[in-house]
This record gives C-alpha cells, sequence and structure tokens, in this order.
C-alpha cells in the first residue's frame, strides 16, 4: 500500500507542517492511515499524527472524520468526555501525493491489550467497572450532545488514558524526548509502557504458577497486586465511520462480532447499536473471550450462525422483531424461527460466567443484570448510555465485589 494513493512512507525524525511536528515512532495502523507518536515543538507535547492515504476516496472520508472530530473538541473544552481530540489538522505532500493528515492528543496502548491478560484474571470487575464508566461517558456525549453514532465500537478503539502522576509534566524541555523515563514520572504512552511491563510480568507469574500447581506444592511466587492503584480512564477513538444520526445511510456497520441483531437483519438502526457493541466490549474485558464469534458452516452462512449465537445466549428473538428485517426472509421462517439451524442449544449470560469463566455466582449474576437489557432484541428497548451511568453495577463498591 506504499503506493500512489497509499500510505505515506514515514522515517523516524521526519517533519512535518512546515517542521512544527517530528515523527518518533509508529503506533499503529489501519485500512486508512499510519499513526506515529511525534513531538509537537510548538507546545512541547508528543500528538498522534494520523497520515491518511492520499487517493481521493480517503481525503474525502479523513475530512469527514476531521469534521466529526472537530465537533467532538469544540463542544468539550475541558476534555472530560472520554472521546479522543483532534489539536489540528494540515496537508502533506509526498511522494505518493497528498495526504491528509490529523493531529490527536496522544493517548495509550488499546483495551484489546488488557483483554489479552485478562485471561490471567489481571483485571478485576472493579477495573471493568472504571472503563466501561469511561466509555459510557464518551457514547452518552456522541449520543445525546452530539447526535453522532460511532458504529465501529470495539476493544480496539478504546484507548487507554494514562492517570500516572498527571501533575507531573517530564516532557517540557526542548531536547530530543525519550520515552522511557524513571516510573513515577511518567505521562501518557510512557506510563503505559510501564503498565504493559507490569501485565507482562504478571502474565509470566500466573503462567508460573500454573506450571507450579501442576508439579505440586512447589513454591508459589507470590503474586504482585501491580495493577492496583492504576487508575483505568480510557476514551473512545477511530470516528471514521461515525455519523450524525440522521444521515445514517450505510447498510452494512459495525466489525462483525459487534454487529447488533438489527444490522444483519436491515430493520435500520440508530444509537443502539453502539451500545450493542459496548455490552460485546464488556463482556470480552471481563470474560477474555469475544461474546460472539460466528463462522460460516455446512447449509448456513456467518449472519446465520451469529444469529443463532445470540439466541442460543439470550433467548429467542421474539417474532416480530425476527421477521421485521429487510434481510429477515433470507434467514428466518414465518414463525420466527431460523430456517437453517434448527437445534439451538439455549444457555445464559450468567450461566456462562459461572460454568465456563468460573465466575462466583453473585458476580456472575449482578454482571448479567447489567449486560441482558443493553442486549435486547429490540433496539428500543435497550437502555441509553445516559440509563446504563445510573445503573448500581457502575456503582458498586469495591468490597462487596470479589477481587
Ligand atoms: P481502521 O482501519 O481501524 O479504520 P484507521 O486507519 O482509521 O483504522 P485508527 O483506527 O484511527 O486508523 O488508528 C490506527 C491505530 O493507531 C489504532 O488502532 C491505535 O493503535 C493507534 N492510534 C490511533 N489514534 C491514536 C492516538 N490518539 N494515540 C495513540 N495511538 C493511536
Ligand atoms: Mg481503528
Ligand atoms: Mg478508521
Amino acid at each position: 500500500s506504499y503506493r500512489k494513493g497509499g500510505y505515506h512512507a514515514v522515517r523516524i525524525a521526519d517533519s512535518f507542517a512546515a517542521g512544527r511536528f517530528i515523527a518518533q515512532r509508529k503506533l499503529g495502523w489501519g485500512q486508512f492511515s499510519t499513526v506515529w507518536l511525534a513531538y509537537d515543538t510548538q507546545t512541547s507535547k508528543y500528538v498522534a499524527l494520523k497520515i491518511q492515504k492520499s487517493a481521493p476516496e480517503f481525503v474525502q472520508a479523513a475530512v469527514h472524520e476531521i469534521e466529526i472530530l472537530s465537533m467532538i473538541t469544540e463542544n468539550d473544552p475541558k476534555n472530560e468526555k472520554c472521546v479522543v481530540q483532534l489539536v489540528d489538522h494540515f496537508k502533506h505532500r509526498g511522494p505518493n501525493g497528498q495526504h491528509l493528515c490529523m493531529v490527536l492528543e496522544f493517548l495509550g496502548d488499546s483495551i484489546l491489550h488488557l483483554i489479552r491478560f485478562n485471561r490471567y484474571k489481571g483485571i478485576n470487575l472493579n477495573k471493568i467497572r472504571e472503563i466501561c464508566r469511561c466509555i459510557l461517558t464518551g457514547l452518552d456525549y456522541l449520543h445525546r450532545e452530539l447526535h453522532i453514532l460511532h458504529t465501529d465500537l470495539k476493544p480496539e478503539n478504546i484507548l487507554l488514558v494514562s492517570t500516572v502522576n498527571p501533575s507531573k509534566d517530564p516532557i517540557k524541555s526542548q531536547t530530543p524526548p525519550i520515552l522511557e523515563r524513571p516510573e513515577g514520572s511518567l505521562t501518557g504512552g510512557a506510563a503505559i509502557n510501564v503498565i504493559e511491563k507490569k501485565l507482562k510480568q504478571r502474565a509470566r507469574q500466573a503462567v508460573a504458577k500454573i506450571a507450579a500447581d501442576r508439579r505440586g506444592g512447589a513454591p508459589e511466587p507470590k503474586p504482585e497486586r501491580c495493577l492496583d492503584g492504576i487508575d483505568f480512564r480510557c476514551k473512545i477513538v477511530d470516528l471514521g465511520n461515525a455519523c450524525c444520526a440522521d444521515k445514517a445511510v450505510a447498510e452494512e456497520i459495525q466489525t462483525r462480532q459487534y454487529r447488533a441483531p438489527e444490522v444483519i437483519l436491515q430493520s435500520g438502526y440508530s444509537f443502539p447499536v453502539d451500545m450493542w457493541s459496548f455490552a460485546c466490549t464488556a463482556f470480552e474485558l471481563a470474560t477474555g473471550e469475544m461474546m460472539f464469534a460466528p463462522k460460516p458452516g455446512p447449509g448456513f452462512s456467518e449472519d446465520e450462525d451469529h444469529l443463532a449465537l445470540m439466541m442460543e445466549l439470550l433467548g429467542k428473538m421474539p417474532r416480530k422483531i425476527a421477521i421485521g428485517g429487510g434481510r429477515s426472509k433470507d434467514y428466518f421462517d414465518r414463525h420466527g424461527d431460523l430456517k437453517r439451524i434448527r437445534r439451538l442449544k439455549y444457555s445464559s449470560l450468567s450461566r456462562l460466567l459461572i460454568d465456563k469463566f468460573k465466575f462466583p455466582e453473585t458476580d456472575a449474576r449482578e454482571f448479567a443484570e447489567f449486560l441482558n437489557p443493553i442486549l435486547d432484541f429490540d433496539p428500543e428497548k435497550r437502555p441509553t448510555a445516559q440509563q446504563c451511568l445510573q445503573h448500581p453495577w457502575l456503582h458498586q463498591t469495591p468490597a462487596k465485589t470479589t477481587v
């Protein structure tokens, strides 16, 4: 993709916007862009530089993303709404064409990264509550104040914000910035690096413990509760697929596993699609596994498997909903039963949490009580982000829950 119309090749120390931004290292990439850590010589801060591919369709997409990001930033002057902010934007000409560049506030790793360690019981439900509160705050802002749908909410698009020693900013001097600094004096990505190291260390300890248990009686390494005290704040990013509610026209939205039933059935959609993806994300945080990972099989499609998995976990879809979409006839008969997947193995969210993921019963019940309403097949019955923020599960005190 590093050709005409594609990505812009960046080397460390390349400068942008007439020397204002200096590239430091690659932070990530997507189908539309590469994202770089850059040093802003004007403000002496780090930023994330999202450099879009240069073909016209990508330029157009970037213009749209910049419009949405500008709205988000202008309406949140205190930067407290848990959605990424736009610092600036500019054009950059390179050998592959003219690239629109977005200057974003620099955030940390995505929560996908945290999820991978969850299997080792690295993050307890209290951390998940904190993360859920942030995501819901962001969604409430997008939905209620700006009338924007995100349409691609998933762990990869939620980035951590470091709050380790936020008062100190070690990156003030004009000397070339170094990311790895002694612990305790970190901001932004540097602090995230420390979290990452601790997570890795924790994972190794967990593996060592399992091995020791198998050997029987070997001394256990003391589990270090190194994540305690780290306040997991996060922000919603990647507004590339976001749209205004009254201009929601795309048929296929959302990443497969986080896709709401009304999108599959083409029954029309609005804000509740983001709520569905939120619930899938919260489940994944708590279990380390995707809630729905559909696959096509002999005689049925990926969509049909997806609908079957939903019903096995959440109960039979009400007939009215099942037959009410533009594509309903492809999947359901007139009774509201799937045409090609006949025998469903019904379970429930709390049973799954207890049996498969070994949740204590109370934790499982309470978490399921929080998630189940958000996974209503009827989008109109799903609670809004604002309503979810009031839910008692999010406000439970640490003492009440199992660590
Ligand atoms: P997609 O194909 O997902 O639409 P995209 O080209 O629109 O991708 P983004 O998803 O916005 O790009 O960003 C790509 C990656 O860059 C992210 O997954 C993340 O790892 C990193 N990234 C993006 N924004 C930031 C930021 N503000 N701070 C730190 N890292 C970031
Ligand atoms: Mg993305
Ligand atoms: Mg995108």
